[in-house]
């Protein structure tokens, strides 16, 4: 879009290169906001998604159905930028793997009610039950806890200015969404996801 746009300007004002890209990018500012700065930002977050090393981890498997099952020490999914860009659709690679953000309202999950576990889209690590799932209004899937505290990592995240802790898959890194102290009881936190991180499992 920045790209197509900026070439459209520039086709008809060739002769002010500098006060065209001026206007642009101001007024392209002024209406997105920061997502110029996301754009700016983003070889940084490539950057961190690259830190992903060989190693184990301890994590508690789910059922389909949601139930418990073992907490096992299982080896770190670890593939390269080009595999998973190959397995995964272009905007679940941004996400997941740059830790880009959907828009709001715009992901398959945030108005879902139906029972089931949500799983990482990249290694189907078992990560929130719809049991804890709750309508926070902010148009992005929310819950109140992760399924098991082992299968998530937390993650200090001072991007964009702003003071976050960022939620990742515990077994292959992915970036799952924010976690933030707004939510309802129990717990009083609002683990804030993307859809297209999430693979939905219904309950039969
Ligand atoms: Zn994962």
């Amino acid at each position: 879009m920045f790209e197509s746009d900026s070439e459209r300007e520039g086709g008809s004002n060739r002769n002010q290169p500098d006060m065209r890209r001026r206007v642009f990018l101001t007024t392209l500012g002024a209406a997105l906001g920061g997502a110029v700065l996301w754009s700016w930002r983003k070889p940084y977050a490539i950057v961190a998604a690259a830190k992903t090393e060989p190693g184990e981890v301890t994590i508690v498997q789910f059922s389909d159905a949601g139930a418990r099952l073992d907490k096992v020490k299982i080896a770190k999914v670890v593939k390269s930028e080009a595999e998973w860009q190959k397995q995964l659709p272009s905007g679940v690679f941004e996400i997941t793997r740059h830790a880009d953000t959907e828009f709001a309202y715009s992901g398959k999950y945030w108005n879902l009610h139906d029972k089931g576990i949500y799983r990482c889209i990249c290694c189907d690590n078992a990560l929130f039950n719809s049991a804890t799932k709750f309508d926070s209004g902010t148009g992005w899937p929310s819950f109140w806890e992760p399924i098991a505290q082992e299968n998530v990592e937390e993650i200090h995240d001072t991007s964009f200015g702003m003071v976050r802790t960022a939620v990742a898959c515990r077994r292959c890194d992915a970036h799952l969404g924010h976690v933030f102290e707004d939510g309802p009881r129990p717990t009083g936190q609002r683990f804030c996801m993307n859809s297209a991180a999430l693979r939905f499992v219904k309950s039969t």
